[in-house]
């Protein structure tokens, strides 16, 4: 098979972990005969200072031609005295609704090896976490009518969905959910929020065409409690943008690596952009000090997701167990009695664990 990919390796570490992933790929191509044609663009603090803007048009159109994206990170101090509407993070913005991504999946999955790394309690978390928020992107209170007014400052914001808002995302997650364990969690806050009793209606209404999924309607503010409490109950969780954000950011944690964890943000068909939940990390990018295993995960999600390659994508996360199972550890995972390597190193290994040419 032929993948036509966009990479975007970003500022701070996005190039040390974007060359990581792209070892992996060749790997996963040399292993399974898939030719990957890659093309790299310029977004963010690089695009800014080469191009006057974080997200230039041939980044866009580069993107729009590609199957799929694959973005390290952007943003940075260089940046930062910037106005809103012109800093690196304004250029993935801009892409992600420029592309039409309007679902986003955040895996929280928490690695046997590294569960010391969580904040839970031993029999919370016994027998492993494995669960996944599927956030709307494009809607909701991000995006609604929003200004201030009156004398006396006022400020408001709009939480506006439309039906076939709703309905496009709750397809993707009863989607997934068929493929993963059939459980559905749809999380809004209908005792309250008109938009949550539509949101509550419409998810009802997708439901009937997916009769073996099991699904269930919870608050959003018992959400946030039951993530602490009793993580392993959820499998598939469906919300809105600004409760994925909060909800999201609470189930990666609940994993206690940020280094580890990728994302795909998706739209309509098959295209979708990946990349790991984490930021630019300039305090230790071009050292060989990042963690490299949440860029290599996306590209699992992006074989899965954007080119239903499933059993290349398990061949990747397969390697990643491997090699923490040996013992191998970036810094920021690293714990006693445990091998410490850098970025390159990294990939290295789990390139050769795909490859079964272990040194
Ligand atoms: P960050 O995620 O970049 O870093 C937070 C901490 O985690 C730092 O100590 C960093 O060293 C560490 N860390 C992050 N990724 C790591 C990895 N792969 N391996 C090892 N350690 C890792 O968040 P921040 O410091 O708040 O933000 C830094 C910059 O990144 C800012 O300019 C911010 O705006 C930007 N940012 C970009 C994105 C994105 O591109 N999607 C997301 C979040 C933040």
């Amino acid at each position: 098979m032929r993948l036509k990919l966009a990479i975007i390796a970003g500022d701070g570490i996005g190039g040390d972990i974007v060359a990581e992933a792209l070892k992996v790929m060749g790997a996963v191509g040399e292993r399974f005969n898939h030719k990957f044609d890659f093309s790299f663009y310029l977004m963010g603090g690089q695009a800014i200072d080469t191009m006057g803007t974080p997200l230039p048009e041939s980044t866009l159109l580069g993107c729009r031609d590609a199957q799929a994206v694959l973005l390290g990170a952007v943003g940075g101090e260089k940046w930062d005295h910037l106005k809103g509407d012109q800093r690196p993070e304004k250029g993935l913005l801009d892409l992600r609704s420029g592309l039409g991504l309007f679902c986003n999946l955040r895996p929280a999955l928490l690695y046997e090896e590294l569960a010391q790394a969580c904040p839970l309690k031993e029999h919370i978390i016994a027998g492993g976490l494995d669960l996944m928020v599927v956030r709307e992107l494009t809607g909701g209170i991000y995006f609604g009518p929003k200004g201030r007014s009156g004398e006396e400052m006022s400020a408001w914001d709009t939480m506006l969905y439309s039906e076939q808002e709703v309905e496009r995302i709750a397809v993707k997650a009863f989607e997934l959910a068929m493929k993963r364990n059939k459980r559905l969690t749809s999380v809004d806050k209908a005792n309250v929020l008109e938009s949550s009793r539509l949101w509550r209606e419409v998810v009802n209404r997708v439901a009937k065409r997916y009769d073996e999924v099991t699904l269930n309607h919870m608050y959003v503010d018992n959400a946030a409690m039951q993530l602490v409490r009793n993580p392993k109950q959820f499998d598939v969780i469906v919300t809105s943008n600004m409760f994925g954000d909060i909800l999201s950011d609470e189930a990666s944690m609940i994993t206690g690596s940020i280094g580890m964890l990728p994302s795909a943000s998706l739209g309509e068909g098959n295209f979708g952009l990946y990349e790991p939940i984490h930021g630019s990390a300039p305090d230790i990018a071009g050292q060989d000090r990042a963690n490299p295993l949440a860029t290599i995960l996306s590209v699992a999600m992006l074989l899965r997701h954007s080119f239903d390659l499933e059993e290349e994508a398990l061949a990747v996360e397969q390697a990643v167990k491997e090699v923490l199972k040996d013992g191998w550890r970036t810094e920021d995972i690293m714990s006693s009695g445990q091998k410490r390597v850098g970025t390159k190193e990294m990939g290295n290994l789990v390139a050769q664990a795909i490859s079964g040419k272990k040194e």
